[in-house]
């Protein structure tokens, strides 16, 4: 695996590819990998002729300092592990290389960035993502894009650039990893103190309770979300927000009619954590899924 870092290296590095007809796959990352990085660049390596791994530290996405600041950074390792995930290319450019002098362009996606990340985070946080994947699918020009649904919402946001802008790409989504103990696997995670780490646990146990809920029939939003919360704080974590939404337009949803997402965040410490699952109705003999009557016996 090499490792290059302008656009020009990129494109001249992926031509003969290109040129051969060969397929291109992109994982787009900010390095600090993690397993379900890997996972995302064992699948490209499955599905795709050449591999091409991004690790770039976005500050556009960064709507606080010193998150940025402490952000993770080992690109050795980085590309250490990307080659033995299957990886040919490690693309590591400079702030100046994707953002040079006079850049002007931003890539706004209305709507689903304006929900709860995007209103935690402000509306920067998912501007920059927007330009920052719309910039890299650009330089690399691949066949396939790899994205993990521990970021659901920015799945849904990247999805939604890639058909309004008719770019020729197919956007992968795979599962959260997780650890043993249920944790999403992140890059933040590395910060977290060992009690914070504890801690944490509070985020896999909201999402393991509305889970249980559901599985027992509960179909209220509030219910669920209550349940949600409740484990949270039995951890001693208040959420920044806990949702139930629609899972492709990030809408509130009342009840959960058919698969809908429960997503989360909550400061650990210094450290901003999210996580979320699907959540599906299950049927209670006393309960019609919605839109449906109930069945009544005459004789
Ligand atoms: P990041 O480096 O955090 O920007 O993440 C790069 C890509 O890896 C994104 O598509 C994330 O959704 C994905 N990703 C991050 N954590 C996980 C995880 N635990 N499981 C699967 N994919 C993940």
């Amino acid at each position: 695996m090499s490792t290059v870092r302008t656009v020009a290296e990129l494109r001249s590095a992926l031509a003969p590819a290109r040129r051969d007809g060969l397929t291109i796959g992109l994982v787009p990352t900010m390095g600090a990998l993690h397993e379900g990085h890997l996972s995302l660049i064992a699948r490209a390596r499955e599905q795709c002729d050449r591999v091409v791994v991004s690790v770039f530290v976005n500050p556009a996405q960064f709507d606080e300092r010193a998150d940025l600041e402490r952000y993770p950074r080992d690109e050795r390792r980085d590309a250490e592990l990307a080659a033995e995930a299957g990886a040919d290319l490690l693309f590591a450019p400079a702030v100046e290389e994707v953002y040079p002098q006079g850049f002007a362009t931003t890539v706004e996606v209305l709507g689903v960035s304006e929900r709860l990340e995007g209103a935690a985070r402000g509306a920067e946080h998912f501007r920059g993502v927007a330009t920052v994947v719309t910039k890299l699918l650009c330089m690399a020009m691949p066949d396939v894009a790899y994205f993990g649904q521990k970021d659901a919402q920015q799945l849904v946001v990247i999805r939604r650039l890639a058909a309004d802008l008719n770019l020729p790409v197919r956007i992968a989504a795979l599962p959260t990893v997780r650890e043993p103990d249920g944790l999403a696997l992140s890059s933040r995670n590395a910060l977290l103190a060992p009690a914070e780490r504890a801690r944490a646990l509070a985020l896999p146990a909201a999402l393991q309770a509305a889970r249980e809920l559901a599985a027992d029939g509960e179909r209220s939003a509030e219910a669920l979300l209550d349940g949600a919360r409740e484990a949270m704080r039995a951890f001693g974590v208040e959420p920044e927000y806990v949702e139930l939404v629609d899972p492709d337009t990030f809408e509130p949803a009342s009840s959960l009619a058919g698969e809908t997402l429960l997503a989360l965040a909550a400061r650990i410490g210094e450290v901003r954590l999210i996580d979320n699952a699907m959540l599906a109705p299950v049927r209670r003999a006393d309960q019609p899924l919605e839109g449906e009557a109930i069945a009544t016996c005459s004789a």
